[in-house]
């Protein structure tokens, strides 16, 4: 549909094309300012003549050309010509709040960055920190503005919405003590990506809508429910219920319809409801955490007492970055740091030496960092780190380091960085090799996703589980809240085929270390048990797991 807005932001695109591929200044310039001030029409511009157009400061006769063309043709020859030049991810990057095209131009054309999630990546990775006219807050706006234009699609991560979630839910409290107010839905089953969030509370219906419009939040009313948007676009649904309902309408709202279903909940168990503990117990079920109530495979994987992993419990801090490569703090401060947080261990692994854009280490850094680590360890102990690498599975599936190097490393996490545009049959295979290889100790991130920015690499789940079983390699679950891989949708099979998991931040700073909080929520979903989780091993545990697989592998 043509409208003032779909033109105008045509008219501003080219703008932004036009200067990024140095067109004449005057030209992209005349856009921008007629864009500017056809902003402050309000009639259509198909209703105005063309000479009040051409009254309006910066249209001139390509402007109006180019309007003319929009209504007849969607577009106009020379944006046309700009987008064909331009590949698609740049365009998007162009429309990302913050980014203009000055800094466009650098990040492709001197970082070759491509795609809105590859520059993600390189603002995780510190990349832009590097780059002249760069730093570390014009990194973290774009950040916040790749986030912004994520949040337009309706979907959130998470760990974005925790916070937010928690302090409108702190606010409310305040208001109202003494009344519940407990969020349900997919954010109570800590979904890793949520669409909108639903509460239950006691509060008084008419006393939350008077709440909410003194408030100014928009308010719509639909029977027992209030539907708003908080922090502006993100959808809330409030229900109000009496002390007497509550548990029931929290059980009801969280619990997915397959898990309902599942468990046989129906209209006489509603009558005789005085908690969820009790409602599990009266069919006979342990308990399910909310975390589960997916209507998969919960039933199974609660059939024993079973003791699903909790934060609390991550003992040791594997897979993470240092300033040896892309990461913002030293290694004696990701130690101290991860010392201090009461963790007994740290794996460092800074990327591979092929990482050549993330630092990646040489033969001879490698050297160096493990002298750092060992000069360490003796003043840390007993806290110790262990000597890692997150090496590159190259595109042949094959290790970053002679072999001379890998015995050097206490444990090597393996992943793919670089063409991530592979099929099924590639991908599968490119990591089957790198498990094999008896010195990967870690499968790191399998399928390279960016949650609701990139789908990843496809591969064969029950395969490439089936091949770590066999080779003994551990399966990483990268706890960052973008990625969460391995999905916590295969954490059963894995358990079940004797595979370890192992919660890793990935932290590229030291306060990344947190994120793992996010990893345990996904794992926890997953059932993933506290015996199943590498990082859940104590210091002696954990020496003894890898001095052990050193043998199996025969690698002593
Ligand atoms: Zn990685
Ligand atoms: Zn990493």
């Amino acid at each position: 549909m043509t409208d003032n807005s779909s033109i105008l932001s045509k008219l501003n695109l080219y703008a932004k094309l036009a200067e990024l591929h140095d067109e004449n200044p005057f030209k992209f310039k005349t856009f921008t300012t007629a864009a500017f001030n056809l902003k402050k029409i309000k009639e259509s511009f198909d209703s105005l003549s063309d000479n009040d157009l051409l009254a309006v400061p910066g249209v001139g006769k390509s402007v109006l050309l180019a309007i003319k063309q929009i209504y007849e043709t969607e577009s106009f020859p020379a944006l046309d010509e700009c987008v064909s030049k331009t590949p698609d991810g740049v365009v998007d990057m162009l429309k990302i709040k913050g980014l203009g095209p000055k800094k466009v131009k650098v990040i492709w054309g001197e970082m070759q960055i491509e795609s809105v999630s590859d520059l993600l990546d390189a603002c995780r990775q510190n990349r832009l920190t590097e780059i002249k006219g760069f730093g570390l807050k014009t990194q973290s706006e774009i950040i916040k503005g790749i986030e912004f234009s994520i949040s337009a699609s309706g979907k959130w991560h998470y760990a974005r919405l925790m916070g937010i979630a928690n302090d409108f839910k702190d606010y409310v409290k305040k208001q109202f003590p003494g009344f519940q107010f407990e969020y349900s839905g997919d954010f109570r089953r800590c979904n890793e990506i949520i669409e909108k969030l639903v509460v239950v509370t006691t509060i008084d219906q008419v006393e939350f809508i008077n709440f909410l419009s003194e408030q100014d939040y928009p308010i719509n009313v639909n029977d027992d429910e209030i539907h708003s948007f908080i922090e502006g676009q993100i959808p809330i649904e409030i229900i109000c219920t009496d002390y007497l309902s509550f548990e029931r309408l929290l059980f009801e709202t969280t619990g997915s319809s397959e898990h309902l279903n599942q468990i046989e909940y129906n209209q006489t168990d509603a009558l005789n409801f005085s908690s969820e503990e009790e409602l599990y117990e009266s069919k006979g079920l342990p308990f399910i955490i909310p975390e589960q109530r997916e209507g998969l495979n919960e039933l199974d994987f609660n059939e024993q007492n079973h003791h699903f992993i909790e934060y609390g419990q991550l003992k040791g801090v594997l897979h993470n970055h240092s300033t040896y490569s892309d990461g913002l703090n030293t290694l004696a401060e990701m130690a101290e740091y991860a010392n201090s947080q009461k963790f007994q261990y740290l794996g460092i692994c800074d990327h591979s030496k092929s990482a050549g854009y993330a630092g990646g280490l040489s033969d001879e850094r490698v050297l160096a960092q493990i002298a750092e680590i060992d000069t360490l360890n003796i003043k840390m102990s007993p806290f110790k780190i262990f000597k890692g690498i997150e090496s590159d599975i190259l595109s042949d599936g094959s290790l970053d380091y002679s072999e001379n190097i890998l015995k050097l490393f206490d444990f090597v996490v393996a992943s793919v960085h670089s063409n991530l545009t592979m099929n099924e049959e590639k991908a599968n295979a490119r990591l089957l090799k790198a498990i094999e290889n008896p010195y990967t100790t870690i499968l790191g991130h399998p399928t390279g996703r960016l949650l609701l920015m990139r789908s990843g690499y496809q591969i064969n789940h029950e395969m490439i589980i089936d091949a770590c079983a066999a080779n003994k390699v551990v399966i990483e679950l990268n706890a960052h809240p973008y990625r969460l891989d391995i999905d916590w949708r295969w954490i059963h099979y894995a358990q079940n085929k004797g595979v370890l998991i192992s919660i890793n931040p990935d932290a590229h700073e030291k306060m990344g270390y947190h994120d793992m909080y996010f990893g345990t929520l996904a794992a926890r979903k997953g059932g993933l048990l506290t015996k199943n989780t590498l990082n859940a091993m104590n210091l002696k545990e954990f020496e003894a797991y890898l001095s052990n697989r050193r043998k199996v592998r025969n690698l002593l």
